[in-house]
């Protein structure tokens, strides 16, 4: 099938927004086999709009449009895509209690011109709007299937994840299964290499790699006529990669992060953690808060920015710091060791480095980072040297020390 993508909004048009809803919806097309030969931007101009619908309903089977469904007067897109299909739009009840509802909720006023999101084109599939209040539509006419989907990113992945996918594999005329494997530390190893010659001979399955802040992503996707049987030709490709990139793989899965797999690892091995951070400043202690039930393995973290609260609270010597300098090997080792005695804590893993733009010389580069690691039997130190922006590299470097924790703790479960 082909499908055709078409981004509503003058935002859009006048460069103050990024289409990232046209990269997410490509991505999902061809994941799932289906050809897209155009996308379209256009801006809120029911004109304009139909002109773009009548070329794209000319070349392709299907169109996804994004955009203009909210209550505001230049959302217009549901109107003029009804029109153009030679339908009226009605109230769709479920909608409509749904978003009075929401006001009520909110112990809000419901201004009158909010009810136009629960007007739906006569006929169409509704599609939930778990969000916020202004649904999508699938209409399927004999002109092209199209279908509507809200332009702020977050109410339109989770409807084209949840509701559209499935809607689209139905269509297609074979299934598509696929795995994500979530990879860090790859770009230091010969690994990518080996997994590059699997990729440039792939056929069916594939491997498509997405290089992430830090990290990376491998899709593996195979289409077959039934599950089981895309599932047969997935596993010899997951085993064989597995086998390349070994411990690099951290986690499966779409959403998987790497504070996830540590605090999983945590809780199983009934472990704690804590950090002792200075250029990520909190970095660290936000990133494994962010995980539900995080308290059972967390209890406290130091961000010590300045030397002397390195030396108060973590007990760094002001000799290390005056002849080494807080971004240092010795430091970071004096500020993990600190850090594990003050937070009685099974692991510490502590940071200093030199995020930049300023700061850096020729001997301490912006970029320069070094990661303690203080555990049983364990007192090491890592010296990094990142590339990027000042939030680049802080955010590599989180990944670097969570991953620390990681491979301290998989040691364990190797034994
Ligand atoms: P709302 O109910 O919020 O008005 P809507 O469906 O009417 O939703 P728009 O008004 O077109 O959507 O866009 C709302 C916001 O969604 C935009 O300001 C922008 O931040 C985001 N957005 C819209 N289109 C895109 C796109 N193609 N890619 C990324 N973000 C987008
Ligand atoms: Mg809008």
């Amino acid at each position: 099938m082909n499908f055709e993508i078409i981004s509503i909004g003058t935002e859009l048009l006048l460069g103050q927004i990024v289409n990232t809803n046209a990269r997410d919806i490509s991505q999902l097309l061809s994941e799932l086999g289906m050809n897209v030969y155009y996308t379209t931007v256009v801006g809120d101009n029911p004109e304009r709009l139909s002109e773009a619908l009548e070329i794209a309903a000319g070349r392709a089977d299907g169109i996804i449009t994004t955009g203009g469904l909210g209550p505001t007067k230049d959302d217009l897109s549901k109107e003029t895509i009804a029109r153009f299909c030679g339908l009226k739009c009605v109230t769709h009840e479920e909608s409509k209690r749904k978003l009075i509802e929401i006001f009520e909720k909110q112990g809000r006023y419901m201004p009158k011109n909010n009810l136009k999101q629960a007007d739906m084109p006569e006929g169409c599939i509704v599609l939930k709007n778990e969000f916020r209040t202004a649904p999508g539509a699938i209409i399927e006419s004999d002109k092209a299937t199209i279908i509507m989907l809200p332009g702020p990113p977050s109410e339109m992945k989770p409807m084209l994840l949840n509701e559209v996918r499935p809607y689209l594999e139905k269509l297609a005329d074979s299934v598509i299964r696929s795995k994500v494997l979530r990879v860090f530390g790859v770009g230091e190893s010969a690994a990518e290499e080996k997994v590059n010659s699997l990729i440039e001979n792939q056929t069916n399955p594939t491997i498509a790699p997405y290089a992430k802040t830090g990290e990376m992503e491998f899709r593996l996707t195979a289409k077959a006529e039934t599950e089981s049987e895309a599932d047969r030709l997935l596993k010899p490709l997951e085993e064989k990669v597995r086998e390349i990139l070994g411990d690099c793989v951290y986690a499966e899965g779409e959403d998987a992060s790497m504070q996830e797999t540590v605090v999983k690892l945590l809780r199983e091995q009934g472990k704690t953690v804590t950090f002792a951070e200075s250029c990520t400043g909190g970095l660290l202690a936000k990133k494994i808060t962010e995980i539900p039930g995080s308290s059972e393995c967390f209890n406290c973290s130091y961000v010590t920015y300045s030397n002397e609260q390195k030396e108060k609270i973590l007990g760094v010597s002001h000799e290390t710091l005056e002849s080494y300098g807080a971004v240092s090997s010795q430091t970071a080792l004096e500020m993990c060791r600190g850090a594990r005695e003050a937070a009685d804590a099974d692991i510490a893993v502590s940071v200093t480095g030199i995020a930049g733009p300023g700061g850096g010389t020729p001997e301490k580069p912006v970029g320069l980072v070094y990661i303690g690691i203080c555990a049983d039997g364990l007192w090491e130190s890592k010296k990094l040297l990142l590339n990027g922006s000042r939030d680049a590299i802080r955010e590599r470097t989180s990944l670097y020390a969570l991953d620390a924790v990681r491979r301290e703790l998989i040691k364990n479960n190797s034994k």
